[in-house]
């Protein structure tokens, strides 16, 4: 079983319990489409993306006058990767070096661990990486970036712990992209501390150190990526709008795909935007370094339902 089915099987067995009877043997009637509606409503799919789906599963009734409830579920893959394709856009680093890459997120969505599998996914492509303690409002997260990257043969480049220095994570990551300049580095890492998006100051704050990233190079950041955690639902939809609105979101990393059952929130993201959503480029299914996957729309659409 691949590593997307296995991080699916929450939200499978969820929406399954839903779907037990209605793919097979019914006919297709407003009863069926109401069920259906429900079961998405209940994987955290939301109303606009559930609405988009019921929408586009009737055409293709219609065109392709399906009669039996078995190719319903066919034909609801096939809408559900029409609606997340334009998602699924990789990262593609190679035009720039250094590729400055922003990461964002509120605390606790699994940004830490996220900077860690991203590391190590570039340094497995044979790409060099270094990385911006930027978190320095949390001791902690420095340390633990700092230990990760000596073991990791990662350079991380975080402020001076002298006592009665200011913390100035604009400073850090500033000073991180003139290193890895220096360096030739491919790929800089740049974390950014965890933000209430209540909290208008502190989006300032990060607002802030984007602006110091354009100063250091006047097309980055190349990548300002999102952390979200998919357990908390509709909750990653107003995460991204308010990240969206203070930064220009270009791409999304959803965690904790493994163990939710609220998957169909991908879908709710996706129909929040009449035109081009922000690119989901990767997937988080487990806690360890390998379980961060590209974000593939056909393979989620049938580890969903299978
Ligand atoms: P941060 O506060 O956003 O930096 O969050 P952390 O990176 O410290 O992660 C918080 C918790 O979520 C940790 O226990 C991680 O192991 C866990 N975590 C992060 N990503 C995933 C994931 O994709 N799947 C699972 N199951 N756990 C994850």
């Amino acid at each position: 079983a691949s590593k997307i089915r296995q991080g699916l099987a929450r939200t499978r067995q969820n929406l399954g319990k839903q779907l037990t009877g209605l793919f097979g043997g019914r006919k297709i009637d407003e009863a069926l489409y109401e069920e259906l509606e429900t079961a998405l409503l209940t994987a955290d799919t939301g109303i606009a993306a559930t609405n988009r789906l019921l929408e586009s599963l009737r055409k293709r009734v219609k065109r392709d006058a399906l009669s039996d409830s078995e190719q319903l579920k066919t034909a609801l893959q096939d809408a559900l990767v029409e609606l997340l394709q334009p998602m699924a856009r990789p990262l593609e680093t190679a035009e720039k070096q250094p590729f400055v890459i922003m990461i964002t997120g509120v605390n606790g969505v699994g940004k830490t661990t996220t900077i860690g599998k991203l590391a190590h996914y570039f340094q497995a492509q044979g790409q060099s990486v270094l990385l911006a303690a930027g978190d320095t409002y949390r001791a902690a997260a420095q340390e633990q970036l700092k230990i990760w990257g000596e073991r990791n043969n990662i350079t991380v480049i975080a402020q001076d712990n002298e006592p009665g220095r200011k913390s100035d994570p604009a400073a850090v990551i500033f000073d991180a992209i003139t290193a890895a300049r220096a360096r030739h580095i491919d790929i800089v890492l740049a974390d950014t501390a965890g933000r209430l998006t209540t909290q208008l100051h502190l989006m300032e704050e990060i607002k802030k150190i984007k602006r110091v990233i354009t100063k250091a190079i006047p097309d980055a950041p190349h990548e300002v990526l999102l952390v979200l955690d998919a357990n908390t639902g509709q909750n990653a939809v107003s995460q991204l709008k308010a990240f969206d609105e203070a930064l220009g979101v270009t791409g999304l990393v959803l965690t904790k795909l493994d163990g939710t059952a609220k998957g169909g929130v991908i879908a709710a993201i996706a129909a929040q935007y009449a035109d081009l959503p922000p690119a989901l480029r990767f997937v988080g299914v487990g806690e360890g370094l390998d379980d961060l996957r590209p974000f593939d729309a056909k393979e989620f659409a049938e580890a969903l339902f299978d």
